[in-house]
């Protein structure tokens, strides 16, 4: 009989040199249900300034593409992994590993191939030292030939590979497309094989293994900020898309529908219970304040108005059309009868796709108005708590009319599970700090 996996992902700060590793292999040691092992490429060594071994693979991928010598960020990425494998007294032929890739950027590999070689190197150090198989991704992640990734595809391989492999290692991060190139998926994507391993194997629990517990808020704002014990999925979805960087967001929806519990867990305190994120919270498992957590992000926030437009049946779809055709991701859109807002995420838009859509949308749809300002800070404001609890608005509005700080925008979902406060972004850190006292210290 196979009894249910569990699936225990650990990130680059969890595997940045040979201690790292080995305090790793001792945790999955401690429970033999830890049979899918998923890994990121060796991150930032705690306490030094160094780079992680992604960046430095991309950067020699980038120096290669023009025309420039890429022999002193790779010799950078040969010494760690050198050093790991020498730490950690392994027989693996790191040399001619390394002699492969290097070979590879010269012939002109892809900038995802390029990129995921951390992890394929990584999963193989770890898969050795644990006496585990290495399973390469490219054989169980699999994308559509335009990119996307492939979930049938992917469950249909993952599934039938656990009934055979009682105990992986695999490489997080990447998988390959119809014609077997590597295909990565976004920055900090190893969660998310994480989450399609879990999914694929019928796993019990995901857990992932960082180097920070997830707090209440930003411990760069708020450096006591107190440590979740519980979150639903939900929350978790919501407190990611307000910015918080805990968990890569596309990691949570596979978990959240199939109901896979996540656990957080810190490496460097393994006997931490860590946050249970589950797909409801249980008896007993109530966090303490009504708010769960709050997250900020800057944005740009245009506001499209026209008279009569909440009677013109179509008007927002044909707008939201035009921004989907430039490739604009709106948020959400808070609006009132005659005027609707869009916020957009400012770090990550195009902003010359973003001027041209603004432009087709003025042409276009004839809106009497357009407003645009790239100055917005969006505070998302989090918690199951705040179901059915009266007061919790007039609280945050309170505390923040007593700061001085200016509400540009509001709004709470009818499921009153969040609410988005807009302010200067200026004030974006004083605006969550006052939040967190109102909650917090009451
Ligand atoms: N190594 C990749 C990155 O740095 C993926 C990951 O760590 O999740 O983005």
């Amino acid at each position: 009989m196979h009894s249910k996996p569990i699936v225990s992902k650990f990130g680059g700060s969890s595997l940045s040199d040979a201690e790292q590793i080995r305090k790793v292999i001792e945790i999955i040691r401690k429970k033999p249900d830890r049979r899918y092992i998923v890994v990121s490429a060796p991150g930032k060594r705690a306490g030094t300034d160094d780079e992680k071994i992604t960046d430095l693979l991309i950067g020699c991928h980038v120096l290669h593409e023009a025309s420039e010598s890429f022999e002193v960020e790779f010799n950078k990425v040969a010494e760690r992994f050198r050093e790991i494998v020498k730490d950690l007294g392994l027989g693996l032929d790191i040399e001619s590993l390394l002699g492969d890739i290097r070979q590879a950027i010269t012939d002109g590999a892809s900038r995802d191939h390029v990129a995921s070689r951390g992890e394929f190197l990584n999963a193989q150090i770890v898969a050795e030292a644990l006496g585990y198989e290495f399973v390469d991704a490219k054989d169980l992640v699999r994308f559509h030939e335009d990119g996307r990734f492939d979930e049938t595809n992917t469950f249909v391989r993952i599934s039938r590979f656990s009934f055979k492999c009682r105990k992986a290692v695999i490489p997080g991060y990447y998988g390959s497309l119809p014609d077997s190139s590597i295909k990565t998926f976004d920055r900090g994507g190893s969660d998310t094989t994480g989450a399609v391993v879990a999914h694929g194997v019928g796993a019990d629990l995901y857990e992932n293994w960082s180097d920070t517990p997830v707090r209440m808020a930003d411990p760069r704002i708020i450096k006591e900020a107190k440590v979740i014990r519980f979150m639903t999925h939900g929350e978790l979805l919501e407190l990611s898309d307000g910015g918080a960087k805990v968990f890569h967001r596309d990691a949570i929806t596979p978990a959240l529908e199939l109901g896979i519990p996540i656990r957080i867990l810190n490496t460097n305190d393994p006997d931490d219970e860590g946050t249970l994120v589950m797909k409801e919270r249980g008896e007993g498992e109530r966090h303490p304040y009504s708010i769960t957590g709050l997250s900020g992000k800057r944005f740009i926030v245009v506001t499209v108005g026209k008279r009569g437009m909440n009677q013109e049946v179509g008007f927002m779809s044909k707008v939201l059309a035009t921004m989907a055709e430039f490739g604009i991701n709106v948020q959400h859109f808070p609006g009132s009868n005659n005027t609707v807002s869009m916020v957009i995420e400012k770090d990550t838009v195009d902003m010359h796709a973003l001027a041209l859509a603004l432009e087709s949308v003025r042409i276009e749809h004839r809106p009497d108005m357009i407003a645009r300002d790239d100055n917005i800070g969006v505070i998302t404001v989090v918690g199951q708590g705040m179901v059915s609890a009266p007061g919790v608005l007039a609280t945050l509005t309170n505390v923040l009319s007593a700061n001085g700080i200016n509400i540009r925008m509001l709004n709470q979902g009818a499921l009153e599970l969040m609410i988005t406060v807009g302010v200067d972004a200026e004030r974006m850190e004083d605006a969550i700090r006052a939040i967190y006292e109102a909650f917090v210290k009451k």
